[in-house]
């Protein structure tokens, strides 16, 4: 089973994603992940692709495309995928159609999450996650604040705020680069038969968590 998470920054997508991979041993894969770490490690993807990432742009297709290609063959890959921030463009969605179709695979699920936009950029200003690249953890200090500030709950590591979810700038252009690249997909999965939209809001007290467990249950009825 391939499941894909999609919806603006902020709505929980690594979160849900995290979830459903802790409890169904689904490889959770994500391109801002993997791009996050080869940056730390100063790598020649990382330096490129923060050439992007710190203005809130997307990496190019030409980059990222690959670096899925390659992850996809990967042995923990070979039984279905959680894929968290990838395809974000239609020219991503219709590569991923080609490499899983080369292995007789498909997309099952997109998981589309939606959340009001005043929302989504007070959960990006108040996201944390775990500096520690094995853990990654995700905190939210209002509402999913870790039991000591700082601290991760998992595994006692700093938490630290990302530095794109700390300029302005770059949570507008993220957002814009969401609007106008990202949201196309969500008609183009519909027309699929495979999208699955979920609100996520505090509004309506439902939160990421929620959503993952449903779709848990739902998985494991299978
Ligand atoms: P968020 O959902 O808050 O944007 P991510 O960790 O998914 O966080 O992505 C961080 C940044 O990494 C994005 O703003 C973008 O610059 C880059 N990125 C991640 N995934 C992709 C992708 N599939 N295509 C292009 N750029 C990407
Ligand atoms: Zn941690």
């Amino acid at each position: 089973m391939n499941i894909i998470m999609l919806g603006a920054q902020g709505t929980g997508k690594g979160t849900v994603a995290g979830l459903i991979s802790e409890q169904t041993g689904m490889p959770q894969i994500s391109t801002g992940d993997i791009f996050r770490e080869n940056i730390s490690k100063k790598t020649e993807l990382g330096i490129e692709a923060d050439k992007y990432i710190s203005k809130g742009y997307l990496v190019p297709d030409e980059i990222t495309i690959p670096i899925v290609k390659d992850r996809l063959t990967w042995e923990d890959a070979q039984k279905g995928v959680i894929l968290d921030g990838f395809p974000r463009t239609i020219e991503q969605a219709e590569a991923l159609d080609k490499m899983l179709s080369e292995k007789g695979e498909k997309i099952d699920l997109v998981i589309n999450l939606t959340t009001p936009k005043e929302e989504i950029i007070d959960r990006m200003l108040t996201r944390r996650v775990c500096t520690n690249q094995e853990c990654k953890a995700i905190y939210n200090i209002k509402l999913h604040p870790p039991k000591k500030e700082g601290i991760c709950d998992k595994c006692g590591s700093q938490l630290k705020q990302r530095k794109d979810d700390s300029d302005p700038d770059a949570i507008e252009r993220r957002l814009e680069e969401y609007e106008e690249k990202t949201s196309p997909l969500v008609e183009y999965y519909r027309q699929k038969g495979v999208l699955k939209t979920e609100t996520v809001s505090t509004s309506i007290n439902r939160m990421g968590q929620d959503v993952a467990k449903e779709i848990i249950e739902e998985i494991k009825s299978k």
